[in-house]
């Protein structure tokens, strides 16, 4: 498991803000302004309160960046003196006036892609002569390829996630006779029990809401002989300040399942199986998504498989490199993704089947090992 190492998290940032000035000079970006999002923390270690008095990394390409934050909030920074330096603002004072200060005459803004529009649209009319972008296109490149300190991290989480999800598998989480929002709070009670300092969502879809992806969790309860797609995952800190995301997707079935069930998760476990063999480095993002769908389709289901089969995960969930259509990015060693396709047969059932992996020099690294049959759960 990884252990947090401050000294080594320090110089891990260091090198990120250099990279993230080469990419500034690359872009020809003069200021970048860092609010609500992980791209902060990622380059400061210091997370904003998400609410209305603004927190600001101001990072000018040449000189060195400011924290610009509620004075009530600077308890809470750890300034990394070699990184940046702080400045608290009063309530009295006129924060939008001290950043646009700090940004100077910068021609071209890029802002963090969550800031909220009350604050951006108020930068933009202080600094009304510069060209505004977003942060993620200096950012996402650099923050998508993780290093050796965020793959250990990555591989805790999934590792947490997965005893969870073998927990699931094996029966000790009752399913049948309870609601959906019951087994919810259970796999979110698990995950904080296996070391997640945070829930970040627990799918729980029965019967017909199998085939709805992102079904939010209610009051249906869970029968016998039905599908149950859960999909969970929460963040790992290992006792930094900053965290790492798990996120796994197992289907299971309450009871003998019919023949169209077993048929199609046997079509959907290939294509997702195919699909992390399609990982290498030098692959465009988009083969692997091609990889897995093509499988899906060709058994008939392509009308069914509703999304891209992947997303970037990091500090937050969902983050670059997307594995979907279109994308001709290339992978690299130290991408770090999901590989999740679903097949969704509307108001009857579905399945899901999703691992973390991280595209490595190496061969690839598979963050979970819980097993990938389709589990009969008569519990
Ligand atoms: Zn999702
Ligand atoms: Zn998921
Ligand atoms: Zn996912």
């Amino acid at each position: 498991m990884a252990t947090f190492d401050e000294r080594a998290a320090s110089s891990a940032r260091l090198s990120r803000f250099a990279r993230v000035r080469e990419q500034m000079e690359r872009q020809s970006v003069d200021v970048l302004l860092l609010s609500l999002g992980a791209d902060l923390p990622w380059l400061s270690g210091y997370e904003a309160m998400p609410l209305e008095r603004p927190t600001v990394l101001v990072v000018p390409r040449h000189e060195s960046a400011t924290l610009v934050v509620p004075r009530l909030e600077a308890p809470r920074v750890r300034v990394d003196a070699g990184l940046f330096s702080m400045r608290p603002w009063s309530d009295d004072e006129d924060a939008l006036g001290i950043i646009a200060g700090l940004a100077g005459n910068a021609k071209t803004v890029a802002v963090s892609d969550r800031m909220w529009a009350s604050l951006a649209l108020g930068l933009q009319d202080a600094l009304v002569a510069a060209r505004f972008q977003r942060a993620s296109l200096v950012t996402g490149p650099i923050r998508a390829v993780k290093d050796a300190y965020e793959i250990e991290m990555l591989r805790s989480a999934g590792a947490a996630a997965d005893e969870v999800a073998a927990a699931l598998l094996g029966g000790e989480i009752r399913l049948i006779g309870r609601s959906e929002a019951e087994v919810s709070g259970e796999i979110s009670q698990r995950l904080r029990e296996s070391g997640h300092a945070r829930v970040n969502f627990a799918i729980v879809g029965s019967g017909p809401n199998s085939a709805s992806p992102h079904h939010e969790p209610g009051t249906r309860v869970i029968g016998r002989s039905e599908a149950v797609v859960c999909d969970f995952g929460g963040t790992w800190t290992a006792g930094s300040d900053v965290g790492y995301c798990s996120d796994i997707t197992r289907t299971v079935v309450t009871g003998a399942p019919t023949q169209e069930l077993v048929e199609l998760y046997e079509v959907l476990e290939a294509a997702q199986r195919r699909a992390v063999e399609a990982v290498a480095v030098g692959e465009a993002c988009e083969e692997v998504d091609r990889v897995g769908r093509e499988i899906i389709a060709a058994a008939g289901y392509g009308d069914y498989f509703i999304h891209r089969i992947g997303h970037g995960i990091g500090i937050e969930e969902h983050e670059d490199p997307y594995m979907v259509t279109g994308n001709r990015t290339r992978l690299e060693s130290g991408h770090a993704f999901s590989v999740e396709p679903g097949i969704y047969l509307p108001d009857r059932f579905g399945a899901r089947l999703e691992d973390i992996v991280i595209a490595h020099d190496g061969g690839t690294i598979r963050c979970n090992a819980v097993d990938h049959a389709l589990h009969v759960v008569e519990a």
